[in-house]
């Protein structure tokens, strides 16, 4: 019972938020909720979630893991002075996918894609 609940506070903390959090991030939100959570208890619960498919986590580069409350396929932009992760409001593109097939007869399940650049914070 307390279990179930430590791991729909880490989901609706995770859905909360539209800036892909570290573990250690989300950690600091779920224990202003509950104080006697462990980070162990958090990271074992994204895991959890993860394999359910109910989250997501990206792995960008070679730094520490961010997590997605968003499951679906959407692209992600990091900008490289400041590390900030935000969503795309692209479209992802599924023909993509059908091209590949065909110029390579491989059978694709699905893609990732990773935009990086500059915010216009750090541009300005
Ligand atoms: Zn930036
Ligand atoms: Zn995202």
């Amino acid at each position: 019972m307390r279990k179930t609940f430590q791991r729909q506070v880490i989901l609706e903390e995770l859905r909360a938020t539209r800036d892909h959090p570290r573990a250690a991030e989300l950690y600091a939100r779920v224990r202003q909720r509950i104080p006697t959570v462990s980070f162990g208890t958090v990271y074992r619960n994204l895991r959890m979630l993860r394999d359910q498919g109910l989250i997501q986590e990206l792995t960008l580069g070679d730094e520490a893991s961010r997590w997605d409350g968003n499951h679906h396929l959407h692209y992600h932009f990091t900008c490289q002075a400041c590390g900030q992760v935000q969503d795309l409001k692209v479209e992802p593109d599924f023909c993509w996918e059908a091209e590949v097939e065909q110029l390579t007869g491989l059978a694709i399940t699905h893609h990732r894609a990773e935009f990086y650049g500059q915010c216009p914070d750090c541009l300005n």
